[in-house]
């Protein structure tokens, strides 16, 4: 077993890596920027490393800072999160090449699945259903603009190495296709140093369904079932849940074997999750494989009983997992809500501010893998997600009705968050009847407005302002530069 693991991360994710260590009986060392001198992880670890500035660049995405600061500390193995250096098959070389294990699959895997390109390719060799598209090498753009004409609009507009919902347009018809390229490369470029990309047939309504998968260095290569992440904004998700409505056990079957068809024709190793889109008919096509532990996970490990984390350490020191595919059973059902500092009301923007009151929900089958503590100051160098609140419940209704309580017990003043927004998700009749695809937002809640706060939150906001010495802010984050303490709330005053 390792006997140091640094953790080349920030906030709830570095967290939940120190946490598995700590029950693995390992050392962890957090690193961190001078703007997270005062943050969990770093408080948490038994060692921690300032990195140097808040730009990531500086911080976090310094590979040579990052790998000196494992040295130093005398780490054997490197745990990347995800984000940041992730899925950086470079840094993978650099960590592995110095003597430290990285935390993950072969940097030879990550270069295959690491760009939607090549990705794309592994999952026809592997003869799974894959977006019909277009992505021939030097191809010119009148190949390109016959393509589109082929696949039908509307297509989409993809960077190869796109993450995070970026880098992807929506065209509707052909004149507008040669801007779209042309505006699609120079954001590509800019935002991921590479220009490359492609055509994809654009899915109307569709879900988004991923496969965790599990790969131990033997070649047994399982699926932890399916995680349904289709209410999203930006397309980015905020909501995701295990199982699927949309998923029974045929489906989940097949859509597991594609996946692990998938990962085997990379010779795949550690935790990995291979995303699918689904149309409405359920016909289910290859998206792009994730080569790292997913924000999500939790609500895998609450249905399937397996610790992820654990795992990808313990694969990665080469044990071998001890079940098979068979073995593997699901029970109950689980839902996660990704709290982040945003704007809900005006079109999700980040937002900054400080932790004024913070209550954290309890209770049977409630886990909150957070960064937050009282006092925090959320800047806006980084992602905006503070948390991830995550309920298990013997089916899917008793899970809402367990987020719905969980939402409405926890209470954050002092930014605004997106707190509100996700109990009205949790609490509308369509997520209660299962139809969920990438458009639920701009269906159900355009033009959305944060309720009024109530008088409770008002008092907590006033009395948390006094106490901290601040006069109570009442403007937007626009024109004072913080955010409103009454507009941050849970529903507090009904718990
Ligand atoms: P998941 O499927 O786990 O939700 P995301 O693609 O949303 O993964 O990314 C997880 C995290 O990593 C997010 O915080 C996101 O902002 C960040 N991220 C992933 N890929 C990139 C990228 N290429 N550039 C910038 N941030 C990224
Ligand atoms: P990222 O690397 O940013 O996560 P993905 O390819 O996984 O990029 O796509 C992110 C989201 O964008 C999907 O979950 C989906 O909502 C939307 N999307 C991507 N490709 C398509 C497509 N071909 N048709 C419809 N929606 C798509
Ligand atoms: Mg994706």
């Amino acid at each position: 077993m390792f006997k140091k693991i640094l953790i080349a991360n920030r906030s709830e994710v570095a967290v939940r890596i120190i946490r598995a260590c700590r029950e693995l009986g390992i050392a962890s060392v957090a690193v961190y920027s001078e703007a997270d001198a005062d943050a969990v992880h770093v408080t948490l670890a038994d060692e921690a490393v300032c990195l140097g500035p808040a730009e990531a660049s500086q911080s976090y995405l310094d590979q040579q800072k990052v790998l000196q600061a494992a040295r130093d500390t005398g780490c054997d193995a490197l745990h990347p999160g995800y984000g940041f250096l992730a899925e950086n098959a470079g840094f993978a070389r650099l960590v592995t090449e110095s003597g430290i294990h990285f935390i993950g699959p072969t940097p030879e895997s990550m270069d295959r699945m690491g760009a939607k390109i090549p990705a794309r390719e592994t999952a026809l060799l592997a003869t799974a259903p894959v977006v019909p598209g277009f992505d021939r090498e030097g191809a010119t753009d009148d190949e390109y603009i016959a393509a589109a004409a082929q696949i039908g609009y509307p297509v989409m507009v993809k960077a190869s190495m796109g993450g995070g919902g970026k880098g992807m347009r929506i065209v509707d018809s052909e004149a507008e296709l040669q801007s779209a390229l042309d505006g699609a490369r120079r954001e590509a470029a800019k935002a991921f140093g590479d220009p490359t990309v492609f055509l994809e047939k654009y899915i109307q309504n569709p879900r988004h369904i991923e496969i965790q998968v599990l790969a131990d260095r033997a070649g047994n290569t399982l699926h932890l079932g399916e995680r349904e992440c289709s209410v999203q904004r930006r397309h980015q998700k905020i909501v995701e849940e295990t199982p699927s409505t949309a998923v029974d056990n045929e489906l989940r079957a097949k859509m597991g074997a594609d996946a692990v068809a998938i990962a085997r024709a990379v010779g795949y190793e550690g935790a990995g999750t291979v995303e699918f889109i689904m149309d409405p008919a359920g016909g289910y096509y290859f998206l792009e494989m994730n080569t790292r532990l997913q924000v999500e996970h939790p609500v895998t490990e609450f249905v399937y009983g397996l610790d992820i984390v654990q795992w990808q350490i313990r694969i990665a020191t080469g044990e071998a997992l001890p079940f098979s595919q068979e073995q593997i059973t699901p029970r109950g059902h689980s839902i996660e809500c990704r709290i982040c500092a945003e704007d809900a009301a005006s079109g999700f923007l980040p937002q900054v501010g400080s932790v004024q009151v913070l209550r954290e929900p309890q209770g049977p089958g409630v886990r909150l893998d957070s960064m937050l503590k009282d006092g925090l100051a959320i800047g806006a160098d980084y992602d905006p997600m503070l948390a991830k609140l995550i309920v298990h419940a013997e089916d899917r209704e008793a899970a809402i009705r367990r987020m719905q309580q969980a939402l409405s017990d926890m209470c954050l003043l002092g930014v605004t968050s997106n707190l509100g927004i996700l109990a009205e998700i949790i609490a509308h009749p369509a997520f209660a009847g299962g139809e969920t695809d990438t458009g639920f937002i701009a269906r159900h809640f355009s033009g959305y407005k944060d309720p009024e706060p109530g008088l409770p939150e008002r008092i907590a906001a006033a009395l948390a302002a006094s106490m901290k010495g601040s006069a109570v802010q009442r403007g937007t984050t626009n024109d004072s530069g913080h955010a409103d303490p009454f507009r941050s709330y849970g529903n507090w005053s009904n718990a």
